[in-house]
């Protein structure tokens, strides 16, 4: 069965298990832990993590790299999502993130104000190629894609800036053609602009 009829994962999160379309935990196997219930599709490369109540909190998509999951093959990521995307282009895409780890971990790159965490192979901050291992989809804090489809004049839940990690009371600097990356004056837009120029996802999402 194919997941590219779902049209967007955020869309499903918060949803009660009873609710969600049958064929998206066709051939799923479960994994139960105090807190959490995880429905695992492995041919697919994709999971689901539902809370106690069996309410959906977060999906996984995988790229494949490594075992036992296959590279996820449906849509609904969000903003602009891909899988091969690597390293630096992230944070050319996105802009940097105070949330987020490595080192001695592996590196992992969360954007709250969008609605996703990636975990990358590699543990090292300089590798410009560090691949994708997988992707945590929730729900954004704030209103970023009532913003974006333009039914907000204003846009909550940006926390920081996306180039100086700075606090951010409100989001009116921003990429006027994604909308997804803030910033917390025009030197940090004009700064992020040469890195995130080629990697904007404007007008394709
Ligand atoms: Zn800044
Ligand atoms: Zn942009």
């Amino acid at each position: 069965m194919e997941t590219a009829t779902i049209t967007d994962l955020q869309e499903l999160c918060g949803k009660s298990l009873d609710s969600l379309p049958a064929p998206l935990l066709a051939g799923s196997s479960v994994k139960s832990f105090p807190d959490a219930t995880f429905r695992f599709v492995l041919a697919r490369g994709i999971s689901f993590e539902f809370s106690e109540s069996n309410v959906l909190r977060s999906v996984h998509c995988y790229s494949g790299v490594e075992k036992p999951f296959a590279r996820y093959k449906g849509g609904g990521l969000p903003a602009g999502l891909t899988l091969g995307l690597k390293g630096w282009a992230v944070v050319g895409r996105y802009g940097d993130t105070s949330k987020k780890g490595g080192g001695k971990i592996p590196v992992w790159l969360e954007y709250p104000h969008l609605g996703f965490q990636l975990s990358f192979q590699g543990s090292s901050w300089e590798d410009q190629n560090n691949v994708i291992v997988s992707m945590c989809i929730f729900i954004p804090e704030g209103n970023v894609k009532d913003f974006r489809r333009g039914a907000a004049k204003e846009c909550f839940g940006v926390r920081e800036c996306s180039v100086c990690l700075k606090p951010i009371k409100e989001a009116k600097v921003f990429c006027p053609s994604c909308k997804l990356v803030f910033y917390c004056s025009e030197e940090c837009r004009s700064q992020h602009a040469k890195s995130h120029g080629k990697l904007c996802v404007g007008g394709a999402v």
